[in-house]
C-alpha cells in the first residue's frame, strides 16, 4: 500500500491525511470545495508545527510530510491509483451512496474503500459497489493525529484478509485498532452519543447549566472533556446525524434528539467549525467562553 486517498477534507479528513502523510504514504486529498482543501493544508501544517516546537518532528520531516499530500477537486482523478481510499465526507447516506458508486468506477478494481463514518452502515455503503468484500469502516477520532483508537467496521460481506490489511495498517500508524460488527452508531457512538443526548437534555430541562454539566462529568467521571464540549468539538450536525441513525436504526424513541440540538443545528450553531455551540469560539479554539445564550 503506498497510494492513499481521503475523500472530504473536514475536520476528520485533514487528520486523516496529517496521518499517513507521517508515514510516507502518498496522500491525495479531495474535496469538493477548493477552499476546504485550502483549509486543510493550512491546518495540517499548523499542527505539523505544533509538533515540531515540542521535538517531535523535525523542520525535514515536516517538510516531507507536506510534500507527500497532493490535493484536487476531481475525485475520479484522485482515487485513479489509489490502493486505499478513505472516505471522510459529510454524514449523509445519500452522499456516501453516491460518492461510492463514483469511486467504485474510478478507483483500480483491487484498491480497498473504507469510510470514516460515525454510524452509517457499512453493509449498505458496500451494496452499492461491485466490490463488497472490499468495503470496511476504518473510524478515526478526533483529533485523528492525538487519539489512539480506530474502530475497524466489518461489513456483512467484508473479508477476513481486507480486515487484517486495515487492522495491520491502522497499527503501522501508531493507533491501536479495535474490531467490531456493522450495527447502528457501532461501538463508539451507540454508547457516546446517547449520553451527549443526554446532556442536551439535562441542560433543555433546566436541571444545570452547561458549565455545571460539564463539570460533573469531568471531575466526577474523569472525562477529560465535560460531554457539551465534546459535541462542540465534534460537530452539533454530526451528533444530529448519528443520533438520527440510531433513532431509525433501532426503531427505539430513546435515542431521539433533544429538541434543542435540532434547534441548534437548524440556527447554524454547529460548535467550534462554526465558531459558537455550547460554548464560543470567537477568541480561537484554544479559549472558549460560555455562549451568551447559555449565561446565566
Ligand atoms: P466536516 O463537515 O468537517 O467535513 C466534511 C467535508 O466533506 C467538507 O469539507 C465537505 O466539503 C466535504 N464533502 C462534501 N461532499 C463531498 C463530496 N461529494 N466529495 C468530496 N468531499 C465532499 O465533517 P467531519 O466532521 O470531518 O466528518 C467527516 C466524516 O467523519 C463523517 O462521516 C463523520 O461522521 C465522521 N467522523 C467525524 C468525527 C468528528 O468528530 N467530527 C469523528 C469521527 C468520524
Amino acid at each position: 500500500m503506498k497510494h492513499i486517498s481521503v475523500i472530504g477534507a473536514g475536520t476528520m479528513g485533514n487528520g486523516i491525511a496529517h496521518v499517513f502523510a507521517m508515514k510516507n504514504y502518498s496522500v491525495t486529498l479531495i474535496d469538493v470545495q477548493a477552499d476546504a482543501l485550502e483549509k486543510a493544508l493550512a491546518t495540517i501544517s499548523k499542527n505539523l508545527d505544533r509538533m515540531v516546537a515540542k521535538d517531535k518532528l523535525t523542520e525535514a520531516d515536516k517538510a516531507k510530510t507536506m510534500a507527500n499530500i497532493q490535493t484536487t477537486t476531481d475525485l475520479a482523478t484522485g482515487v485513479k491509483t489509489a490502493d486505499l481510499v478513505v472516505e471522510a465526507a459529510t454524514e449523509n447516506m445519500d452522499l456516501k451512496l453516491s460518492i461510492f458508486r463514483a469511486m467504485d468506477q474510478a478507483a483500480p478494481k483491487a484498491a480497498i474503500l473504507a469510510t470514516n463514518t460515525s454510524s452509517i452502515s457499512i453493509t449498505a455503503i458496500a451494496s452499492v459497489t461491485k466490490r463488497p468484500e472490499q468495503v470496511i469502516g476504518m473510524h478515526f477520532m478526533n483529533p485523528v493525529p492525538v487519539m489512539k483508537l480506530v474502530e475497524v467496521i466489518r461489513g456483512y460481506a467484508t473479508s477476513d484478509a481486507v480486515t487484517q490489511t486495515i487492522m495491520d495498517m491502522s497499527k503501522g500508524l501508531g493507533k491501536v485498532p479495535v474490531e467490531v460488527n456493522d450495527y447502528p452508531g457501532f461501538v463508539a457512538n451507540r454508547i457516546l452519543m446517547p449520553m451527549i443526548n443526554e446532556a442536551i437534555y439535562s441542560l433543555y430541562e433546566g436541571v444545570a447549566g452547561v458549565a455545571e454539566i460539564d463539570t460533573v462529568m469531568m471531575l466526577g467521571m474523569a472525562h477529560p472533556m465535560g460531554p457539551l464540549q465534546l459535541a462542540d468539538f465534534i460537530g452539533l450536525d454530526v451528533c444530529l446525524s448519528i443520533l438520527k441513525v440510531l433513532q431509525d436504526g433501532f426503531g427505539n424513541p430513546k435515542y431521539a434528539p433533544c429538541p434543542l440540538l435540532v434547534n441548534m443545528v437548524t440556527a447554524g450553531k454547529l460548535g467550534r467549525k462554526s465558531g459558537e455551540g455550547f460554548y464560543s469560539y470567537a477568541h480561537g479554539t484554544k479559549e472558549w467562553v460560555l455562549a451568551d445564550r447559555f449565561k446565566k
